[in-house]
């Protein structure tokens, strides 16, 4: 399987509610995200510009 997965999205599915809380659960170096939730985190930290990621 190659296909990225949202990282967000992976967790939605896989883990817990609790689970999802957990900063263990969270992994920082695995960032591939939907573009919906690539939205959703540029709102959660207050980014007014949504549509391109650094590359
Ligand atoms: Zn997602």
């Amino acid at each position: 399987m190659n296909t990225l997965v949202c990282g967000d999205c992976w967790r939605q599915e896989n883990l817990t509610f609790k689970q999802r809380l957990d900063p263990a659960f969270i992994r920082p170096g695995y960032r591939y995200l939907c573009a919906e939730h690539v939205a959703l985190q540029a709102e959660l930290l207050g980014h007014p510009g949504i549509g391109r990621s650094a590359a």
